[in-house]
């Protein structure tokens, strides 16, 4: 789990978790954006993990400029369904 300057700046996640380049490079095999807008900063961070899923409601959002795999829609109703998908062991058809 980690997330964007703006989720740091907010208190939701201690700041060893933001990614970027004034944060940490990761480099997953799976990296889920959820909410985030791809802001060339956070992308420094994380454009070389090895699959991108990106969810977000706009559809013109940075991100998916970079995504493997985009999912437009709000991310409470996305995530959720993600989550219950991958606990039925289902595959995500995208
Ligand atoms: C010098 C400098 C260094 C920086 N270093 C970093 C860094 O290391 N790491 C970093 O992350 N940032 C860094 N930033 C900040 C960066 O420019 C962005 O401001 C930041 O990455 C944006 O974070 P965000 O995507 O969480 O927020 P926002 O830009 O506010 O984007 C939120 C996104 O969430 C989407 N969204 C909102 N609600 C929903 C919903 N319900 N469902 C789906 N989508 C939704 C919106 O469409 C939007 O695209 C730096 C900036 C500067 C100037």
């Amino acid at each position: 789990m980690a997330g964007t300057r703006v989720a740091v700046e907010e208190g939701w996640i201690p700041a060893e978790l933001q990614v970027g380049q004034t944060g940490q490079s990761v480099r997953p095999e799976l990296y889920v954006a959820c909410g985030i807008s791809g802001a060339i900063q956070h992308r420094a961070g994380m454009m070389n993990s090895r699959y991108i899923i990106a969810v977000n409601k706009d559809p013109r959002a940075p991100i998916f400029q970079v995504a493997d795999w985009g999912i437009v829609g709000d991310l409470h109703e996305v995530v959720p369904e993600m989550i219950q998908q991958f606990k039925k062991g289902n595959r995500l058809a995208l």
